[in-house]
């Protein structure tokens, strides 16, 4: 994909990009107020949902066009890009009409992939920067698919925004960040701006600065933070947002990171170290070999004893000695659980084939 680099987009652009508004534009004076408190934060685009897709009925589901006018006011005002969600073709048109700068399609639309060529449809020849933020269940070919859709269409300010996936586990988080996906992502389509978007995430202010930094350390190009002038008061997502004052002092606190210095110390060390890692992985898939040469051997045998392969009480017991012995060496019991679960599985796999 040949997407134009983020610089090229037309919106000023610091280190990495800032959107930052409230969740939902509620009345023109708290979306003027928000702006103005976010003057000289670095912000990219002023972002605010005018259409909100609640997952209940009954709720505050934004305000509508009548929003595009305030945004388009506060634009006026504050000379700041604004950008806001589509999720229906009448929503880009009416974003059209208004000019607005850019446009993100939000984590329920990208699950849908006739509503984003619907999308896409409607977007073709406008030239606009639209975000596509990762679908709410963990499958990146959806999110891929929703980006190709408008990428056929002729766009190319495309960018992706990850605000986390759907759980039913109990995490900390309202939504799981899963980052190997939004890692992938960057890997499959490498030219695209990814940015972060902690406040989905997150679902409580406290814990948004970690996430951001985490995403600063991933190198994305930006973040995506919801702020509302008074969040306690707020009709969506009151819960995630930050004042004015609290978004200058995450930022304050962010630290931007670079994939490459010019401390020649720095490259000799980092050097070294990942010439040592280099030869514990050789050694760890050797041994991983050997773990499979020998599951084979275990799948000949049990064949011949008519036994079944998988054994219930071994992978119990497997599980939760693996577990200790990964937590005496510093490693979390989540982690060791996780990467026996594959191990056991391409295990099963092999003594399976074994028998061809
Ligand atoms: C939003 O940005 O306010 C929003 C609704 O986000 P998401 O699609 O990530 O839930
Ligand atoms: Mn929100």
């Amino acid at each position: 994909m040949a997407l134009k680099p983020l610089h090229e987009w037309g919106i000023s652009v610091n280190d990495i990009l800032i959107s930052a508004g409230p969740c939902s534009a509620e009345s023109e004076e708290q979306l003027l107020e928000t702006a103005r408190g976010l003057a000289d934060g670095k912000v990219s685009f002023l972002r605010a949902g005018i259409w909100k897709p609640r997952t209940h009925p009954g709720g505050f589901e934004g305000i509508g066009i009548k929003g595009l006018e305030w945004l388009v006011n506060v634009r006026e005002e504050l000379k700041i890009p604004v950008g806001t969600e589509v999720a229906y073709p009448a929503h880009v048109e009416a974003c059209m009409k208004y000019k607005i700068d850019a446009l993100w399609i939000g984590a329920r639309t990208t699950s849908n992939p006739f509503a984003v060529q619907a999308l896409a449809d409607t977007l073709k020849g406008t030239g606009v920067p639209v975000f596509v933020k990762n679908p709410i269940s963990p499958d990146i070919e959806l999110w891929i698919g929703a980006i190709e859709r408008l990428y056929n269409a002729g766009l190319r300010k495309i960018g992706a925004i990850h605000r986390g996936f759907s759980t039913s586990k109990k995490i900390l988080y309202r939504n799981a960040p899963n980052w190997k996906i939004p890692i992938e992502l960057k890997r499959r389509i490498p030219g695209i701006p990814l940015l972060c978007d902690p406040s989905h995430i997150c679902g409580t202010r406290e814990l948004i600065f970690s996430i951001a930094q985490e995403a600063l350390d991933l190198l994305y190009d930006g973040l995506m933070i919801e702020v509302h002038k008074n969040p306690s008061e707020a009709l969506s997502d009151s819960g995630q947002q930050l004042t004015p004052d609290q978004f200058h002092a995450l930022m304050r606190r962010l630290t931007i990171k670079s994939e490459t210095g010019d401390s020649r110390e720095y490259e000799i060390r980092i050097k070294e170290l990942r010439h040592e890692v280099d030869h514990i992985d050789e050694h760890l898939i050797q041994l991983l070999g050997k773990r499979m040469d020998i599951a084979e051997k275990m799948g000949d045998l049990k064949r011949r004893n008519n036994i079944s392969v998988f054994q219930p009480h071994r992978w119990e017991e497997i599980i939760n000695s693996r577990r200790t012995a990964g937590e005496e060496n510093g490693l979390s019991g989540e982690f060791v659980f996780q990467l026996f679960q594959v191990i056991h599985e391409e295990a099963i796999r092999h003594q399976e084939e074994s028998e061809k």
